[in-house]
């Protein structure tokens, strides 16, 4: 790697930012190409307690995120429960987050550039980036132009459709205190409500392969609505998510000679959740320590240590998560009904809202929790008033 010329990173979004950050601070010089710099993207904007906790600048950005802490599940047959979580989830706008990291990249040193990045050429001895204003010359490359960009597949095989999720939604004016998820039938996916500091983003994914995306965004709209929410002044969104299976997960290559990719460009989303957020900015400081360290190639096997182990086991399970069944029910109906019965699985899913349960020990909690579980839902089954619409038999959840 030729050293008079800059690192360049391509996307200022949560992952290219904290990259340019980190290696500015680490004394390289970098330039980063955005064409948008900081935007409302596409996005439901929640971040973990985890999240939060690894990266506690975030709170920085305290005005433009709203602490969520009270959630309501779905299932895809209407029965509903609601609990508080343990750790709330930050929701922040997109606009606020990428603005707080932007500011931070500059500031650590990173020539922050508002062009679109249209053409790569180069190999291992340099690039060149072709940009309408110019052409810029670069040492080495960090992809981290997200889901939808020109590179991805210059660099390695196209992303099939099945590795893909397509979303709808709305930023809707109004507010809400109440983080809501509907789990759907026959749909690998789900409906969210996140409230935001001033307004509500609120959406749809689902396989691309599955669904096509204008189906999706009616059943959205018809939920929307039997929801009470207006649609007036409401903003529409579409894009796309990574959502890898196991088999592409294991073959995933996230850098090469003089080249890496961090974020959704390399696809790290979790495949069950949606979360990307974590995952872009895990990715971009495990690159940026790599690179820093001199050790660029060093990237790809702490990412899988890290990340990619939690990323596969999600994949591994997530058809089973949405379609499969347990004793004659689905998985989504027995989850939404333990919820409601057993303040030990209340307790698991609050972990997992707040990304401090991985799916690595899941397996280990569940058996652990399971006599508890059992029975705490045979003592809410032998008390609840079957005839009540909602029953409050327990403590800090409710149930429809
Ligand atoms: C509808 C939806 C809801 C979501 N909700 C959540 C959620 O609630 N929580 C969560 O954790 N994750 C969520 N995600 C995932 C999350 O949005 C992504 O994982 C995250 O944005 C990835 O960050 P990134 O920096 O890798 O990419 P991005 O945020 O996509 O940033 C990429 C940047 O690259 C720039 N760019 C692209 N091409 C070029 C080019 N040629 N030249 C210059 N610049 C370029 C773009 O302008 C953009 O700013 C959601 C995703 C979607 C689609």
């Amino acid at each position: 790697m030729s050293a008079q010329h800059p690192i360049a990173i391509v996307g200022g979004g949560p992952a290219g930012a904290l990259a340019g950050t980190l290696l500015a601070a680490a004394g390289k010089e970098v330039i980063l190409f955005d064409e948008k710099l900081a935007w409302e993207k596409p996005c439901g904007g929640g971040l973990t307690h985890k999240a939060v906790e690894r990266y506690p600048f975030l709170a920085d950005a305290r005005s433009g995120s709203h602490l969520v802490g009270h959630c309501e599940l779905i299932s895809p047959s209407g029965k509903t429960v609601r609990f508080d979580m343990q750790y709330p989830v930050a929701i922040f706008s997109r606009l606020a987050l990428n603005g707080l990291l932007l500011e931070r990249a500059e500031r650590a040193g990173v020539k922050v550039h508002r062009a679109r990045v249209a053409e790569i050429t180069g190999d291992t001895r340099g690039w060149k980036l072709v940009t309408p204003d110019g052409e810029y010359s670069a040492s080495y490359l960090i992809l981290a132009a997200g889901a939808r960009n020109l590179f991805r597949s210059q660099f390695l095989s196209p992303v099939s459709p099945s590795d893909l999720m397509v979303t709808a939604g709305y930023f809707i004016p109004g507010s809400s205190s109440l983080l809501q998820i509907q789990f759907l039938e026959g749909i690998t996916g789900y409906i969210w409500v996140f409230p935001r500091a001033d307004h509500v983003s609120a959406g749809i994914a689902g396989k691309m392969d599955g669904t096509p995306t204008a189906k999706l965004r009616r059943k959205l709209e018809d939920w929307l609505e039997k929801n009470g929410f207006q649609l007036d002044g409401a903003r529409f969104y579409s894009h796309i998510l990574p959502s890898f299976r196991t088999e592409t997960l294991d073959k995933l290559k996230v850098c090469g000679e003089g080249w890496a990719m961090i974020g959704d460009n390399a696809g790290l989303v979790d495949p069950i959740t949606g979360e990307g957020l974590y995952y872009a900015l895990r990715s971009a400081e495990l690159c940026a320590t790599a690179v820093a360290r001199g050790e660029p190639a060093d990237y790809q096997a702490r990412l899988q240590e890290d990340v990619l182990g939690e990323l596969k086991l999600a994949a591994k399970v997530s058809h089973r998560f949405y379609n499969g069944e347990i004793f004659g029910h689905s998985v989504l109906e027995r989850i939404v009904h333990l919820t409601a019965q057993s303040a030990s699985f209340r307790e698991l899913m609050s972990d997992l809202f707040a990304g401090t349960q991985g799916y690595r020990d899941l397996r280990a909690r569940l058996y652990q929790i399971l006599p508890s579980v059992m029975a705490e839902s045979l003592a809410a089954t032998l008390c609840s008033p079957w005839n009540s619409r909602r029953s409050d038999f327990v403590k800090h959840a409710s149930f429809e």
